[in-house]
Formats: structure tokens, C-alpha cells, sequence
């Protein structure tokens, strides 16, 4: 449940962040299989699709003018540059999935969701983490999708990234993934027990207080 003078109050944000090759991407979309009630913020980007990534599904892909652009329009609740592109989320997207009664997971970097935190500060912040920084880069290296280059720089911001942990309500460690996805869905269901979730004239109705 965000503060309600930025018009998102129905749903919760799950806000969820990780160095690059965690498995945050693995996690979050087991999370919207599982949970046809949560949709994902797709971010724009202006970095290139790789080869299984749908435009509009997995990222929303635009050029550096066009991005710029939604900039200066002030289109965007955050954004950032992370290794080396343009990320950013459209506050348009985020109010269209709250006004449908939507949970909403943003998959974005700690800078980003340090930005959101002053917009947003009744969501709900997670971190995962990889067991290890050789895990880290194991994981990168098998998913075969970026150069040795591009891995060099995502394992050199890992560190800096790792170090803002302690901004997050939540550390989920990605090391068996059932184990850690149990732990995922375990605080979205525990967000959703909490009382501003609660409708307070249900529980008038029911147990007839006033
Ligand atoms: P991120 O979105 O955080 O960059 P991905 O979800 O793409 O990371 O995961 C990176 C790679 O690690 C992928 O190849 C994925 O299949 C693999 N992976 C994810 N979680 C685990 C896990 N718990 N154990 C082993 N491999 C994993
Ligand atoms: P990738 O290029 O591997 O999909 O994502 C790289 C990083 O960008 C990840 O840490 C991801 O969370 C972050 N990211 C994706 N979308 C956004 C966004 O809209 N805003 C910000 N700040 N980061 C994002």
C-alpha cells in the first residue's frame, strides 16, 4: 500500500533489487506464473533486447532520444543509468496497474528504488542476494547472454550494489531456488496480512462492531 497523495493505495509495490545474475529475473517471474493478481512495472530501456526478450513484455525498448525525451516530460517515477544504459519507470504504468487492483513488482536496481523509497515509503523493499560473488559470477558466465566485457562491468557494480543492502526490508539469498522462491512468496503473503490491507468495514460487517 503506498501513501496514498501518489494515487497508488489499492495494491502494494514490491520493490526488488539484486546484482545482476542473482536470479532476480528467475524469482520474479515464478512470482507472476504463480500469482495472476501481481503484474510486473515493465521498465523502458534503452538498452538492447536480448534474444529471448519480448518488447512491451519483458522490457519496453526505446531509443536514447525517446527516453530523454520521458525525461524531460517527467514521466518517469525513477530512473537510472545501470551498467551503462537507461532504465526507467513509468509512473503512467505504475497508476493503470494500481487502478486495477493490481500488486505490482518493480525489478529495478538499488538506485532506482532509492528513489522510490522518498515516493513510496509504505512498499515493500527486497533484496536478493547470491550465496557468493563466485556463484555470482558462475551464474553469469552459464546464462550465456552477455559478453565477457559486459559480465566484467554487472560483477563491478555487484560489490556497490551489495553494499546497499541494509536499505531493504527483506534479503532473500538465492542459493537453492525453491528455497529462496518459498521465501519470496512468503513475504508477499505476509504483505497482504497486513492491516492497511485489511478493509476495516469487512470486519465491521462480519464480526458486527462498530
Ligand atoms: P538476474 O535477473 O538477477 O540477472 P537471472 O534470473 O537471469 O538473474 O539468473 C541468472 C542465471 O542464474 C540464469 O541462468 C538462471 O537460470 C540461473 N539461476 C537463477 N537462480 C538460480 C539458482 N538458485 N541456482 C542455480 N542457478 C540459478
Ligand atoms: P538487465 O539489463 O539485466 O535486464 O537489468 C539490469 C539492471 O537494471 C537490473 O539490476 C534491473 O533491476 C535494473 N532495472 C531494470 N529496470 C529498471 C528500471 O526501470 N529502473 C531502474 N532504476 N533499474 C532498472
Amino acid at each position: 500500500m503506498v501513501r496514498s497523495n501518489n494515487k497508488i493505495n489499492k495494491g502494494t509495490l514490491f520493490v526488488i533489487s539484486a546484482p545482476s545474475g542473482a536470479g532476480k529475473t528467475t524469482l520474479c517471474l515464478k512470482l507472476l506464473k504463480k500469482n495472476p493478481d501481481i503484474k510486473l512495472s515493465v521498465s523502458f530501456t534503452t538498452r538492447k533486447p536480448r534474444s529471448r526478450e519480448t518488447n512491451n513484455v519483458d522490457y519496453t525498448f526505446v531509443s536514447k532520444a525517446r527516453f530523454m525525451k520521458m525525461i524531460d516530460k517527467g514521466e518517469f517515477a525513477e530512473w537510472a543509468t545501470v551498467h551503462g544504459n537507461l532504465y526507467g519507470t513509468s509512473i503512467k504504468r505504475l497508476k493503470e496497474l494500481n487502478s486495477a487492483g493490481y500488486d505490482i513488482i518493480l525489478d529495478i536496481d538499488t538506485n532506482g528504488a532509492r528513489q522510490l523509497k522518498k515516493r513510496y515509503e509504505n512498499a515493500i523493499y527486497i533484496f536478493i542476494l547470491p550465496p557468493s560473488f563466485e556463484v555470482l559470477k558462475e551464474r553469469l558466465v552459464d546464462r550465456r547472454t552477455d559478453s565477457g566485457e559486459v559480465i566484467a562491468r554487472r560483477l563491478d557494480n555487484a560489490k556497490n550494489e551489495i553494499a546497499c543492502y541494509k536499505d531493504y526490508d527483506y534479503i532473500v539469498v538465492n542459493d537453492r531456488l525453491d528455497k529462496a522462491y518459498r521465501e519470496l512468496e512468503s513475504i508477499v503473503v505476509a504483505s497482504r496480512l497486513r492491516i492497511s490491507r485489511i478493509d476495516p468495514d469487512k470486519i465491521k460487517k462480519t464480526y458486527k462492531i462498530k
